[in-house]
Parts: C-alpha cells; sequence; structure tokens
C-alpha cells in the first residue's frame, strides 16, 4: 500500500469547517433520542452466548453446595491437634468426591479424605496428606496444622441470593459456564434488533454481476452484515437501491414498516442528497449532518416511520468508522448492553502521521509490542476514505484528536483495539 497518490483525499482542503457538529455531540444527539427496545426472551444458555443478559441473574444455590475438603488428607476435629508434640488418631474410612463419609468424627479419630469430598459431620480441618505419618491403626499428626485449614466452606464462592450477573451483561462464553454451574438452564435475554440496510448508488454492481466501465462492487452491506451479525442483531439485507427517487421511498418505506433501525450507505454526501432528503422529509424526521469526523463526515439521522434511521457515507472506511462511533453505540442503548469495558489505550506511535487540525481521525493502525513489552503502533499505509485494505489489514484505530496536526514518530498516540469494538 504505497500509492502515494491515493494519500490525498479530495475533501481536506476544509478540513476546518465551523458548520461541522463534533462527533461528540452528535453522538449525544443520537443517544438522547434513543429508546430502549422492549421485549425479553428466555432462551436456552447455549444460545444466550453474545446475547444481552435483560434481568439481573441471582443465585439459588450455594457454590459450593457443601463443605468440603481442599487437599487430599485426613479430615480432623480441630481440638484433635496438638499444641506441641504429636498426637495419634485412628482412621475411620474414606470420603470421596461425590461419595460421603457416613460417620462422624470425634477428637480421637479421622477420616481419609479427597479433595472436594464433603466434609464428614464433626470434621472442620484437612490435614493434608503430607503432613501425617500413616502407621498401621491410624496416623500421627503434628502441631502445624491450624483449626480450620484446607477446607472450601458451603456458599465460599457464591452464597444464596447473591448477584452473579448484571442486566446489560454481553454474555461470553464464562457467563454461560456460570450459569450453568448455578444450575440455571435458560436465561432472559433481549430480544434481537431488527435493522435492515441497503446500499445506494447507480454504480454498484452487486457480486456474479458483470462490471461495465465505472462500476464498482457493492461491499458496504457486507462490512455491515459482518458488524451487525457480530453484535446479534437480526439481519434483513434489502440490496442495492438505484439513485432513483421511487425506488428509495418504496425501500425507505418497507424499511420503516419492518424494522427497529435502517442503515443505508451512499447518497447523504452535499450535492447528490436532495431528493434523499426531499423523500425523508415525507417519511420521517431526519437531520443531515456534517460531522467533524475523519473518515466520515457527511452523516444522516433520525426516525423514518417507527425506525431509527442511520444514513452513512458512501466510502467504504467511512462506513465502517461511522458505524463503530455512532450506529453501534446507539444499537448498544437499544438493547440496554453495558458498555463500561471499551478500553482506550496509549501507544508509542512509529509512523509518521499526516493530519490538520479540525477533525477528529480514526487512521487505521497495527498494534504491536517491542521487546521490553510496550506497546507500539505504525500505521497500515494509504488512509484514504475508500481504502478497505486499510481496514483489513488493522488491528486498531489511531484516534487523533481534533486538534492534533499530525504525529512524529516516538511521539504516544491514543488507540482502540478492535477487539474491544465488538
Ligand atoms: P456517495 O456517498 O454515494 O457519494 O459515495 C461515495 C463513494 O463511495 C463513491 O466513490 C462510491 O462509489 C463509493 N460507494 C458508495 N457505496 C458503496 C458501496 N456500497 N460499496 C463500495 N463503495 C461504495
Ligand atoms: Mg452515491
Amino acid at each position: 500500500m504505497s500509492n502515494k497518490h491515493l494519500e490525498k483525499d479530495p475533501s481536506c482542503k476544509d478540513d476546518f469547517d465551523p458548520k461541522s457538529l463534533s462527533a461528540h455531540a452528535a453522538l449525544e444527539q443520537i443517544k438522547a433520542s434513543i429508546k430502549p427496545v422492549r421485549g425479553i426472551e428466555k432462551i436456552a444458555i447455549r444460545e444466550a452466548l453474545n446475547r444481552i443478559l435483560a434481568e439481573d441473574v441471582r443465585s439459588r444455590i450455594n457454590v459450593p453446595s457443601g463443605t468440603n475438603s481442599a487437599m487430599d488428607g485426613y479430615a480432623v476435629h480441630g481440638t484433635a491437634i496438638p499444641a506441641d508434640g504429636t498426637a495419634e488418631l485412628t482412621v475411620l474410612g474414606t470420603a470421596w468426591a461425590g461419595k460421603p463419609f457416613a460417620g462422624s468424627v470425634t477428637s480421637e479419630n479421622c477420616v481419609r479424605i479427597m479433595t472436594g469430598a464433603i466434609m464428614p459431620e464433626g470434621a472442620d480441618t484437612v490435614i493434608i496428606q503430607e503432613d501425617v505419618q500413616v502407621t498401621e491403626t491410624g496416623i500421627i499428626i503434628d502441631a502445624a496444622t491450624r483449626a480450620g485449614d484446607n477446607v472450601r466452606q458451603a456458599g465460599e464462592d457464591i452464597a444464596v441470593g447473591d448477584l452473579v450477573l448484571t442486566q446489560g451483561r454481553r454474555l461470553n462464553p464464562a457467563d454461560i459456564g456460570l450459569l450453568a454451574s448455578l444450575g440455571i438452564a435458560e436465561a432472559p435475554v433481549v430480544r434481537r434488533l431488527r435493522v435492515a440496510f441497503f446500499s445506494t448508488g447507480d454504480e454498484l454492481r452487486s457480486i456474479g454481476e458483470p462490471l461495465s466501465d465505472g462500476a464498482i462492487y457493492d461491499s458496504n452491506r457486507y462490512t455491515l452484515y459482518g458488524m451487525l451479525e457480530r453484535m446479534g442483531a437480526d439481519i434483513i439485507d434489502m440490496g442495492v437501491i438505484k439513485d432513483d427517487p421511487n425506488a428509495l421511498e418504496e425501500a425507505f418505506a418497507v424499511a420503516a414498516a419492518n424494522a427497529d433501525v435502517l442503515i443505508t450507505s451512499g447518497g447523504v454526501s452535499v450535492g447528490d442528497a436532495d431528493y434523499i432528503k426531499d423523500i425523508l422529509g415525507k417519511l420521517g424526521q431526519v437531520d443531515f449532518w456534517k460531522v467533524a469526523i475523519k473518515p466520515g463526515r457527511p452523516l444522516a439521522f433520525g426516525h423514518v416511520g417507527d425506525a431509527v434511521f442511520f444514513g452513512l457515507p458512501g466510502n467504504p472506511v467511512s462506513v465502517m468508522v461511522t458505524f463503530y462511533e455512532f450506529v453501534q453505540p446507539a444499537l448498544r442503548k437499544m438493547t440496554g448492553e453495558d458498555t463500561t469495558g471499551a478500553l482506550t489505550l496509549k501507544a508509542r506511535c512509529d509512523s509518521h502521521l499526516k493530519k490538520r487540525p479540525g477533525r477528529v481521525e480514526y487512521q487505521r493502525g497495527i498494534l504491536q509490542q517491542d521487546a521490553d513489552g510496550n506497546l507500539t503502533v505504525v500505521k497500515t499505509g494509504a488512509q484514504g476514505s475508500g481504502i478497505l485494505t486499510s481496514m483489513s489489514q488493522a488491528n486498531c484505530f489511531i484516534i487523533l484528536p481534533i486538534e492534533s496536526s499530525g504525529i512524529e514518530p516516538g511521539m504516544y498516540v491514543d488507540i482502540q483495539p478492535f477487539s474491544g469494538l465488538v
């Protein structure tokens, strides 16, 4: 990716535009107008992987369920342990994990016990097997073990009634294992969002169609598909719609009637948006914004019928940046997802990054570690908004603040790992 001419962005001469809305203000406006969806499903915990928990989950059992041994050894009564010197105890039998010992222990005797076995009645301490001397009739113990050692108390991990998972959590493999450990077969999750999307543009062809002069394959529907699928949305792919007012009006109406959210790409930049503006004026309430973000400046947002509407720019990288910056937080608010875990990290930038003040930039970077374990980042190459390979090669965004006028190698930058975005 060293085609120098691709580095030029045709719109960079007006990077500073006082009429632009800041990315932060745009996101706040979007979030303020989003309402969480209603609708809870109870589904089997395996199906609940990656879904959003709709209610708090409390434990109905103790974990561990019974007081048990943490080690292989001998279960004794604490008073059997001598203050100094040694004591001899007879062995009554064995307690196995899953096969408890039926009798009870006094200060004269003990029970051989395996890790995980329920403590026999009367015993409160386990002396590990390495610390005893086995005789013909029993064992000899010394003063080294303290009363209560090597025992796991019932409920010491989770007690009955403890809060284990909080509403809004995106369930991960550990969570579904945790639910299983509590004997919970089904989890209450927020229903999937229905998200419709289509691409606009006379130049767009679908895969399988021949490419005539000036035509390009539609990639935005595929990146949108991937990003939405990862979020667990119910997807309605409406294909490519031509730059034709009737076809667009029809598509907007169909989407609004069937989806919670409609996302389009292309056709919202200054110059070609006018009839989309007219149509949306008839069907809903939509604002057209210039957002001080690069890539991805033109953005339409509002409501079409009852559906939330995002009109994303056409350029493939702009689609992804605006999706992650604006659409994803909105969808998360709709499902009530808790997003407190998202990380922004500092890394040493080993590339020269060109930038003009006036917009927040999301450059594409490759995050690595140097030999000393420090986080370092390099850019992926050409950073034009049409260069989708930059997103494919990257594993993070390098976020440059609005006032930044570029980065020299060795300076520190904010990066957002892609793995934290989804
Ligand atoms: P527009 O916002 O419609 O002016 O499009 C901006 C640029 O993005 C143009 O070069 C389009 O050809 C390109 N573009 C628009 N939609 C798509 C798409 N679905 N897939 C790939 N490129 C697109
Ligand atoms: Mg277009």
